[in-house]
């Protein structure tokens, strides 16, 4: 299992650098994970940490399917009854029309990322 959650980054003398990634941890190593293993310098809080990963999900690990379920449900922007869905890898789907089925309406849903636990 890999622990998420934003992590403080090692100084070079080992302690705290006072900026944070958001990362995985499993029992051998913690990694950044996301746009935060792509250069990032790091963050001044925790909360940017989260952000930044919640960024990557919507941008890099968001399916859309149009017409794509079996009983429609409905748009959780605007409660029309759809068909159609966004999914976020790993994490939660949610029902949206076809004007709402976007990356802007994921972004506002997905809310702030809180600290879980996946095999991922
Ligand atoms: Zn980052
Ligand atoms: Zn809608």
């Amino acid at each position: 299992m890999n622990y998420y959650g934003p992590r403080e980054v090692d100084g070079r003398d080992g302690r705290g650098s006072g900026r944070y990634h958001f990362t995985s941890k499993n029992d051998y190593r913690t990694e950044p994970v996301g746009y935060c293993a792509e250069g990032c310098a790091g963050h001044e809080t925790a909360h940017e940490a989260r952000e930044h990963f919640r960024q990557y999900l919507v941008n890099e690990r968001v399916d859309f399917r149009v017409n794509h379920m079996k009983r429609p449900e409905r748009c959780k922007i605007c409660a029309e009854w759809t068909l159609s869905y966004a999914r976020v890898e790993a994490w939660d789907y949610y029902p949206l029309c076809q004007e709402h089925l976007t990356r802007e309406s994921v972004l506002t849903l997905l809310g702030e990322i809180p600290d879980f636990v996946a095999a991922w």
